[in-house]
């Protein structure tokens, strides 16, 4: 196939992730160009706009877009572009698989969990968020819409038949937070019937913390709301070895965006250390939704060797002496043997 996607490298350390993830992409032979835009510092500092309008064209054109992480300068006022981006182009589920790799220093090494989260309303809402004159009485709210709560459970069941997974866990709160929690839950119940196929389970987002860190075999896709799903899918990146390792896809009716969940990494930018498995998993998932399953599989089984046999060529936060390109060069390697 041939497809044009929107890349925006980003800040930080996004540029040398972008470069190795674009260079194992064309080793896979996937067809695809990149249409090069920018958001984040670079594009403040270039055109005066953290998220220019050209950008935001490319990714409404193309649909597709793999992404850097993003600086969101502090104070001034500047709204996180992360958020701008969801909601102008409706990303309404954030997935966030967590899966083992060889070679981390990860407390288990059999997880293989996909987050499904909610991305546009919940307790994320701009609105209801007041604050009395004399800053005594804080209050947020939550809203959960019946639409929202059916379209984040459909995506995940669909998603897991499309995936062949097994079993669905609706999260909740609904014994504390009756209507909006439990609205949420009851979407979920009336769903789960259409896919007889699919094991469905509903579990309390406390008690999904602790059967996450005891017994995290037990869950396949969890589907859940924007606040719990926030937190749970960090869980479930620190569950298989951190960060480094966590691919974020945030998708839309229409538009997709797949990024590292990382953010730019300051603080070893420009020094070849950043590990690009997160962004190369993203792009595994972007394959995945592009109807390209064989290639992002590949590419997972050639990050996957990688870790497990190259260990010279990894970067230092898995243990390795390599660099963002020796680690990005085993895998083209790797992808094109
Ligand atoms: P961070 O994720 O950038 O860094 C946290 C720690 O993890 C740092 O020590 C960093 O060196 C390390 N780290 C992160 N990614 C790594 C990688 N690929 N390889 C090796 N080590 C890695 O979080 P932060 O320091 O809180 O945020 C820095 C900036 O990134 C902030 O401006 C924040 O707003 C932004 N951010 C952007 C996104 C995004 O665009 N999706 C997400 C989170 C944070």
């Amino acid at each position: 196939m041939s497809k044009t996607i929107a890349v925006i490298p980003g800040d930080g350390i996004g540029p040398e992730i972008m470069a190795a993830t674009l260079s194992v992409l064309d080793a896979l032979d996937c067809g695809l160009s990149y249409d090069t835009v920018e958001a984040g510092m670079i594009a403040l500092e270039k055109h005066g706009d953290l998220l220019p309008k050209a950008t935001l064209d490319a990714i409404a054109k193309h649909q597709i877009a793999l992404k850097g992480p993003l600086t969101t300068p502090v104070g001034g006022g500047f709204t996180s572009i992360n958020v701008t981006l969801r909601r102008h182009f409706d990303l309404y589920a954030n997935v966030r698989p967590a899966i083992s790799f060889p070679g981390t220093k990860a407390r288990y090494n059999n997880i293989d969990i996909i987050t499904v989260r909610e991305n546009t309303e919940g307790a994320y809402l701009a609105e209801g968020q007041t604050m009395s004159e004399d800053g005594e009485v804080a209050t947020s709210m939550i809203r959960n819409t019946r639409k929202g709560s059916a379209r984040i459970v459909r995506y995940a069941f669909e998603m897991a038949v499309k995936k062949g997974r097994k079993k669905v866990t609706a999260v909740h709160k609904a014994n504390i937070i009756k209507t909006a929690s439990g609205l949420f839950l009851n979407v979920a119940r009336e769903i789960a019937k259409e896919y007889p196929q699919i094991e469905f389970n509903e579990m309390i987002v406390d008690n999904t913390c602790m059967q996450l860190v005891m017994r995290p075999e037990q869950f396949d896709v969890i589907v859940t709301t924007n606040l719990f799903g926030d937190i749970l899918s960090d869980l479930c990146a620190g569950l298989v070895g951190g960060l480094g390792l966590a691919p974020g896809d945030n998708i839309g009716e229409g538009a997709a965006i797949f990024e590292a969940v990382h953010g730019s990494a300051p603080d070893i930018a420009g020094k070849g250390l950043a590990n690009p498995c997160a962004l190369l998993l993203a792009a595994a998932d972007m394959l995945d939704h592009l109807g390209m399953v064989d290639k992002g599989n590949k590419l997972r089984q050639a990050i996957r060797d990688t870790m497990e046999h190259d260990r010279d060529h990894v970067t230092p936060d898995l243990g390795g002496k390599g660099s963002t390109q020796s680690f990005g060069e085993a895998i083209v390697k790797r992808v094109k043997a």
